[in-house]
């Protein structure tokens, strides 16, 4: 074995179930995108694999063709032919799996929610890493995210190093514990993996079901694991050595108010006319009342899921009504119910011409939101990294957050006086109770209607900060260099 020494780059590659802004339900895609750039422009060689869903957005990818070759990939005793696509997104070049199964397993109009996701992407894992194979490339890193992915680190290490497919060492990155893809044991067996190996405490068997838990077998079949939480804390424990948490950063091409075309006004924080011209504009564009200049504009942009604190956002609506301001709510939800209740309190303040719900996905939307907000709320009851605030943040909307996860790690309250000057960004509370939001917006609205001038100094000093993806990436490039060090032996 020869050792080139030096940290030349590194071939990795993605396997995910999204990525900005192909195929994107919320933060994993952008932190896919992010990182994936971040590294390719440090010099390595970086490709993904996703689905090909029926509902992406071709309009995003260039060059997209059909490969003459058909990967044939195991699944429930019987061998699929899979056409792979290949296109680039954000100039990273990107493989994408359309299985040939009867089961249309990515032709369902949607992303996530069906009744057979288990088996969609452990199909999808299966088939990705038989891609690889079959390649005959020599990757370095092989970085999967959240459970739909996690398959591979059991698949890799048991079926595919065995078969001297072995260059790799795996990265699992789990974005959100709340998500940790469990079912009954023997449904692991669709992708071809060993129930009865598998099924064990300190293997992949839940721990607290007895079912099976494939985010844990992400954790215990690593090489690295970053972030973490919710339940898996004694294996995440267990395995220490490898476990790193690193806070997510934004695309900042993507999110750059000077050049986002999304906007109507291009602006930066030496020139925020552009930003008042975005408000009037999407007031406007949203039919809301625009004749008081001074009320303030407070946004929220999320997926509407218990996790994000329903209960305080829809309190946030009211509570920003009673004092004046405007408020816009653009969310979508996977689940019914919740998206049914929001239609409720839309319906109900239909004819509030200070307040606007606009209950669907829309990226261009969220950008023009961003821009044109003046305070940005997020609520929630968790939350293992969060990117909106950093967004809020770069388009000089102040964040107004719930002290938890990734949420405390990045805004810091204004009137802190723990809390060094340099680094008071935003506004935060503590409790989930409808109380202390109220008291937070309070505190926000007064220096917005009171000092101006402080106002404006907080907005310039938030587009400032850098959120860029380059320092995370460093970690993470880091992670990958120790990892295949380690497995050359040269530690
Ligand atoms: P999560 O991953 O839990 O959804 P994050 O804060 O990490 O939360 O990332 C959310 C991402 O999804 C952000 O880029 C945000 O702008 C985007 N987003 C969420 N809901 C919507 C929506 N309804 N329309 C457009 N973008 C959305």
């Amino acid at each position: 074995l020869t050792l080139s020494g030096n940290s030349s780059g590194l071939h990795v590659v993605h396997i995910a179930a999204e990525m900005a802004p192909v195929a994107k339900v919320g933060g994993l895609a952008d932190v896919v995108a992010g990182l994936g750039k971040a590294l390719q422009t440090k010099g390595h060689l970086v490709e993904i694999i996703l689905p090909k869903y029926d509902c992406m957005q071709l309009d995003q990818i260039t060059n997209l063709k059909v490969l003459d070759v058909v990967i044939k990939s195991y699944f429930d005793g019987n061998l699929f032919s899979n056409n792979v696509w290949t296109g680039t997104v954000e100039g990273l070049p990107v493989y994408f799996i359309e299985p040939q199964h009867p089961s249309k397993f990515f032709w369902r109009a949607q992303y996530y929610g069906e009744h057979d996701d288990f088996k969609r992407y452990s199909y999808f894992s299966r088939a990705a890493l038989e891609l690889l194979y079959q390649s005959g490339k020599k990757i370095d890193i092989i970085h999967c995210h959240d459970w739909q992915t996690a398959f591979v680190a059991p698949l890799y290490w048991d079926i595919y190093a065995t078969r001297g497919f072995n260059s790799a060492r795996i990265c699992f990155t789990c974005h959100n514990f709340e998500y940790q893809g469990t079912a009954p044991a023997p449904d692991l067996s669709y992708c071809g993996l060993d129930v009865e190996r598998l099924d064990r405490a300190d293997r992949m068997q839940d721990n607290a079901h007895g079912r099976i838990n494939v985010a844990k077998g992400g954790i215990v079949y690593s090489n690295i694991v970053t972030t973490g939480g919710h339940g898996l804390q004694d294996t995440l424990k267990m395995h220490s050595r490898k476990f790193v948490g690193i806070l997510n950063g934004i695309d900042t091409e993507t999110w750059n108010p000077s050049t986002d075309r999304f906007l109507a006004v291009q602006y930066s924080a030496t020139d925020l006319q552009g930003k008042a011209a975005n408000k009037t504009f999407l007031r406007k564009q949203l039919g809301l009342n625009t004749e008081d200049t001074s009320q303030p504009l407070v946004a929220c942009i999320t997926r509407l899921v218990p996790q994000k604190g329903l209960h305080l956002i829809r309190h946030a609506i009211y509570k920003t009504a009673e004092l004046g301001g405007q408020f816009v709510l653009l969310g979508s939800s996977p689940v019914p119910h919740i998206q049914r209740e929001f239609e409720g309190v839309a319906d109900q303040l239909q004819k509030n011409n200070n307040i606007r719900i606009i209950l669907k996905y829309d990226e261009a939307l969220s950008h023009c939101i961003y821009a044109a907000s003046d305070m940005f709320i997020i609520p929630s009851m968790f939350e293992p990294c969060g990117l909106t605030q950093m967004i809020a943040m770069r388009y000089g909307s102040v964040p107004i957050v719930r002290k938890t996860g990734g949420l405390s790690d990045s805004v810091f309250d204004f009137d802190d006086e723990k809390i060094p000057v340099e680094l008071r960004n935003g506004f935060t509370f503590a409790r989930t109770d409808e109380q202390d939001l109220s008291s937070c917006l309070e505190r926000a609205f007064s220096y917005y209607s009171r000092k101006p001038m402080v106002w404006k100094q907080l907005v310039q000093k938030d587009m400032q900060i850098d959120f860029g993806w380059d320092s995370p990436a460093s970690q993470y490039e880091d992670l990958y260099q120790s990892a295949v060090a380690q497995a050359r032996g040269v530690t």
